[in-house]
């Protein structure tokens, strides 16, 4: 059965979606879906028909989108959700790699990518809607549901290297989402809180969390810490999701509230300070580790051992595997760092195009990462960082996130990113990038000192740069590679 259909039929009265001012029931919601749905078949001129036709969106968080998603799902077709930061170019480059059918976009990219001279899409079979125009009276009946097929083709972010296409089935998405209800559990009153983008997995994947557990979601527009606050008092919020940097903007702002059980916190290294912090605060994190491939969460913290384990991503989800590898496939002993290793219900069959690639990274089922990290002696994951970020530097590894633990614990640092510089002597120099809090004049020096006294003499940064802000992802991962070239 159609999964809004399922909760159509459970609870068609109960809230489904907040969003600023408004609200939609299932009911409501699936009226919507089901003109949506039409419109899109309408819009999808493929020989056969819209099952199975990618359908690419380019939409900032909305009530539109969430019913654009439940829409290609309600018709039986993939979704391809598309980063509204990238460039014309970018964009035109991904929708022609897998040749989407169609393309949604809401008014701001249609302003951005049809009206304004400069930026235009370059597309091959793509064609183009405007989500706002999508009227339709008539409606469809849901396509039968199976499993197996592509629901998502997600491109990863990567912060390197050229985008890939992950593509993740009904089964792998369902997955996730069972995983997750495992660790976190699931109450009545659940009301989960997305001010992530849905064009990465992390926020898309909350959508799905709700639509299969028939809990509400509190969809923000963009990330704001008084409007993700204020959310929180207002809707009851019970469950959240943040990256590192959403939570450290979210210091002395978050509500310290009986309601709030569980927030996610993942996508990238988390300062153990922050984690301190949060629970000093009241605020109950814990960390997890996923990857667009998995469809989010492979390790999550389990709560009862939250406090106990901080900095620790966790432990495998329900139906998740973790190995730690050496470089020769063997395994690596408990607490020894090595590669990252995966394999579940949840992760992806492989990258869409790619054979190579997939050659390159499955050892049968199994999937490698690409970070770097360690099982200690009760199998919680610890993640060093990934491997492109790993810095050699005279044959001794240095993992940027320990350095940065170091330095974001010094008074008046704001944020930091170590990252390696090729280096005729040393193969790599360790290098920094900070960002000072408001009005605060860093002294490098007792910086340096400070680090001296609690780091090995060889992960000391050797080049301290100070800017203004850190070149970021829209997921919040730093990208290092842009500052090597500083
Ligand atoms: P993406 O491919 O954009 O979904 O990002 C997944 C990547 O984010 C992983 O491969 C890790 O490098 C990083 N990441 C996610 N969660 C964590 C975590 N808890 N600690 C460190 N890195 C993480
Ligand atoms: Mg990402
Ligand atoms: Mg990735």
């Amino acid at each position: 059965m159609n999964w809004l259909e399922r909760q159509v039929h459970s609870q068609p009265d109960a809230v489904a979606l907040y969003f600023e001012e408004s609200s939609w029931t299932w009911a409501q919601l699936e009226i919507r879906v089901r003109r949506m749905a039409a419109a899109l078949t309408h819009s999808v001129q493929v020989a056969g028909g819209i099952r199975g036709a990618r359908i690419a969106t380019l939409m900032h968080s909305s009530p539109d989108y969430i019913v654009t998603i439940l829409a290609v799902q309600w018709a039986g077709a993939t979704l391809v959700p598309i980063n509204t930061r990238l460039t014309a170019r970018e964009i035109s480059w991904m929708l022609n790699n897998i040749e989407a059918d169609l393309l949604v976009l809401d008014h701001q990219t249609a302003e951005r990518f049809y009206d304004s001279a400069d930026a235009t899409l370059d597309l091959q079979t793509t064609r183009f809607v405007q989500v706002e125009e999508l009227t339709f009276s008539l409606d469809v009946e849901p396509a039968d549901f199976r499993a197996r097929e592509a629901a998502l083709i997600m491109y990863t972010s990567g912060t390197t290297g050229l985008p890939k296409p992950v593509e993740l089935s009904w089964e792998n998405v369902a997955s996730s989402a069972f995983a997750s209800a495992v660790v976190l559990g699931l109450e009545a009153r659940d009301n989960w809180l997305c001010a992530l983008p849905l064009f990465h997995i992390g926020g898309l994947s909350i959508v799905f969390r709700c639509l299969i557990y028939g809990i509400p979601l509190t969809l923000l527009e963009k990330f704001d810490e008084q409007r993700v606050a204020d959310a929180i008092i207002k809707h009851n919020i019970t469950l959240a999701s943040f990256v590192p940097t959403m939570l450290h903007r979210l210091r002395g702002i978050l509500p310290e509230v009986n309601h709030l059980r569980a927030v996610l916190l993942g996508g990238g290294p988390a300062p153990k300070e922050l984690v301190e912090w949060a629970w000093e605060s009241g605020i109950p994190v814990f960390q997890t580790y996923g990857l667009t491939e998995a469809g989010s969460q492979v390790t999550t913290m389990p709560p009862k051992r939250a406090l106990e384990k901080i900095g620790s991503a966790g432990i495998a989800v329900f139906g998740a595997d973790v190995q730690v590898r050496r470089l020769n496939m063997s395994l690596a002993a408990p607490n020894e760092p090595g590669h990252i290793w995966i394999r579940g219900s949840m992760v992806m069959r492989g990258y869409l195009g790619r054979a190579t690639e997939n050659e390159r990274r499955f050892d049968g089922s199994w999937f490698d990462t690409g970070d770097f990290g360690y099982l200690d002696d009760d199998q919680f994951l610890w993640v060093l960082s990934r491997r492109d970020d790993l810095i050699i530097t005279g044959g001794e590894n240095v993992y940027p996130a320990e350095v940065e633990n170091v330095i974001l614990a010094f008074e008046g640092v704001d944020q930091a990113a170590v990252f390696g510089q090729e280096d005729g002597t040393w193969g790599e120099l360790v290098c920094v990038a900070l960002v000072a809090k408001d009005g605060v004049e860093l002294d490098l020096e007792a910086l340096e000192a400070h680090c001296r006294k609690n780091l090995a003499g060889f992960k000391v940064p050797r080049r301290w740069l100070v800017l203004e802000e850190l070149p970021q992802t829209s997921s919040g991962k730093v990208r290092r590679h842009e500052l090597k070239k500083l």
